[in-house]
């Protein structure tokens, strides 16, 4: 098992070579999520599956100490802007979601040099507090279906609007048609006008 010191520095390495509070809190939201599902972390495989609640820094921390990223389709964004994750154990289907404890911010001064600004302290006083003091966490059931979100390996249809590829099964049929979800209505891009599609597509 890696020690604590070589995630963090595993974390800062992918993180633009530093160190920052919610990174370290990803590290130790992982390891608790390890121990309270009895999983060895990192994992080499893909049954933990985690939700995180946010994306960046605290993600770079997770994914160090639990092996959970999106490259191996075992982590998921649910962006709610918290600094919290559930980690889910696929084969058991047992999950927890671990989140900072309120008075955490608080007490990371007592576990850091005296004399630092508010950031440092975090920085110092999480990797040093007890995982009692700085995290909370609870039992959850799943209010979604996870074999539907992970699908399976190899499945693949053409939209009928736009003849793109669909993988993961995330196409959305409709009236006998076959459509991605943006061809569907729901998408997240707007398309340009016809004329500036065409200065696009062929300058000339
Ligand atoms: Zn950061
Ligand atoms: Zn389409």
């Amino acid at each position: 098992m890696p020690t604590l010191q070589t995630l963090f520095d595993a974390s800062a390495q992918r993180h633009r070579n530093h160190l920052c509070p919610r990174q370290v809190l990803g590290v130790r939201m992982g390891l608790y999520a390890g121990e309270l599902l009895g999983l060895d972390l990192p994992q080499t495989d893909k049954r933990l599956y985690t939700f995180v609640e946010s994306d960046g820094c605290l993600t770079d921390g997770v994914a160090v100490a639990t092996g959970c990223w999106w490259g191996s389709r075992t982590m998921y964004l649910m962006d709610y802007g918290k600094t919290a994750a559930t980690f889910v154990d696929t084969l058991t289907e047992r999950a927890f979601r671990i989140w900072p404890a309120v008075e955490s911010r608080q007490r990371a001064y007592d576990y850091a040099p005296e004399g630092l600004d508010r950031w440092h302290a975090q920085l110092v006083g999480y990797q040093n507090m007890p995982t009692a003091e700085l995290l909370q966490a609870q039992t959850v059931t799943l209010a979604l279906s996870l074999r539907t979100l992970i699908s399976h390996h190899g499945g693949r249809v053409v939209c009928d609007g736009c003849g793109e590829d669909i993988i993961n099964e995330r196409e959305v049929r409709r009236g006998g048609q076959v459509l991605c979800r943006a061809c569907a209505g729901n998408g997240y891009y707007q398309l340009p006008a016809v004329d500036s599609v065409r200065s696009v597509l062929c300058p000339a």
